[in-house]
């Protein structure tokens, strides 16, 4: 079995618990030796879900339980699988750096992330905003070759010609990208090979933005599609003591399900709503970066909430999938 060591799971403490009175005590031990890493915490009680979601929870912890006891003392720990465990913890892919460096703003605007649309205001958005001032320095966010920079006079990377003002692309490796707008200076040139952390030119508010700041895309596959972008903030280095959240919303065949919810944690409160449809090209439909602790998640789904508890490890990806009815 094809295992990855960098995976952690966590079981479901506050369903185990309801589920240790449905059986048998030697059954409940075995399941427990199959749970991987033990809940760090505590887990509040009281996940407002329907019996049938316990059941079918219990249906597929006994599935891969029962894979387990099978193997030899010595197998390596079957991966976490986000259907089974509350959230699964991974290195993610975080391979870029950030394009904005302290002291400048290198925080990902929260008003307006990747696919949401500012409460309908603006057209789903296909990257990030890092809100600074014009002049502030913008860094290539990985090693790569310059395939475009200066004003997008014509419609090629975007539906819309002088939309994003002065821009640059850069390839990367892997067939993905980096897309930097609305600068007010662009400093390389195509063809040009840049590293890592290389300055390539300055915050601005050219094209279509409102104010000073950079918008930052990344892109895989067809760099002129405009929907072939990925959400930043699963492709960034996270900043320091944070690390990001992938939430999936699915109805029980897995398909993506629109819904709006809230992450709250000790000091904090987000509202939070799924990927606009045309965005939904990776495997989660709502992400982003968080503070390291532990939140709750609650989601109001056809008269149903469903609650969930997380936690955001520094620099790590958590990844958690709601099945909803
Ligand atoms: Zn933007």
């Amino acid at each position: 079995m094809k295992t990855n060591k960098n995976f952690l799971c966590y079981p479901r403490a506050s369903r185990l618990k309801r589920i240790m009175k449905r059986i048998s005590g030697i059954l409940l031990f075995m399941f427990i030796l199959s749970a991987c890493a033990p809940a760090p915490t505590a887990i509040p009680t009281a996940t407002l879900v329907s019996t049938e979601t316990l059941t079918a929870t219990f249906a597929s912890a006994a599935t891969a339980h029962s894979s387990i006891v099978t193997s030899s003392p010595t197998a390596t720990p079957v991966a976490c699988d986000p259907l089974v465990a509350d959230f699964c913890i991974t290195d993610g892919h975080f391979i870029f750096a950030r394009p904005i460096l302290p002291p400048d703003n290198d925080s990902v605007e929260e008003t307006y992330r990747f696919a949401s649309t500012a409460e309908g205001t603006r057209e789903p958005h296909h990257g990030v905003e890092f809100i600074n001032g014009t002049g502030t320095p913008v860094h290539a966010a990985g090693d790569g070759q310059v395939i475009f920079a200066g004003p997008d006079e014509e419609a090629v990377y975007s539906p819309w010609p002088k939309f994003y003002g002065n821009v640059i692309v850069l390839r990367h490796a892997d067939g993905l990208f980096t897309l930097y707008a609305h600068l007010s200076k662009i400093e390389v040139v195509a063809g040009q090979t840049v590293n890592m952390g290389e300055k390539i030119g300055e915050v601005g508010l050219t094209g279509s933005a409102n104010g000073s700041h950079l918008h930052f895309e990344v892109r895989r596959g067809d760099v002129e599609d405009y929907f072939s972008s990925l959400n930043p903030e699963l492709w960034l280095a996270p900043r320091v003591d944070e690390g990001a959240l992938a939430i999936s919303v699915v109805n029980a065949q897995g398909k993506f399900q629109n819904a709006d919810f809230t992450i709250q944690s000790a000091d904090a409160t987000y509202f939070v709503k799924t990927y606009e449809d045309a965005l939904l090209v990776g495997g989660e439909n709502a992400a982003l970066g968080l503070k390291a602790g532990r939140y709750r998640i609650a989601l109001l789904f056809n008269g149903t909430i469903y609650e969930r508890w997380i936690e955001v490890q520094s620099g790590k990806l958590t990844q958690t999938i709601i099945v909803v009815h």
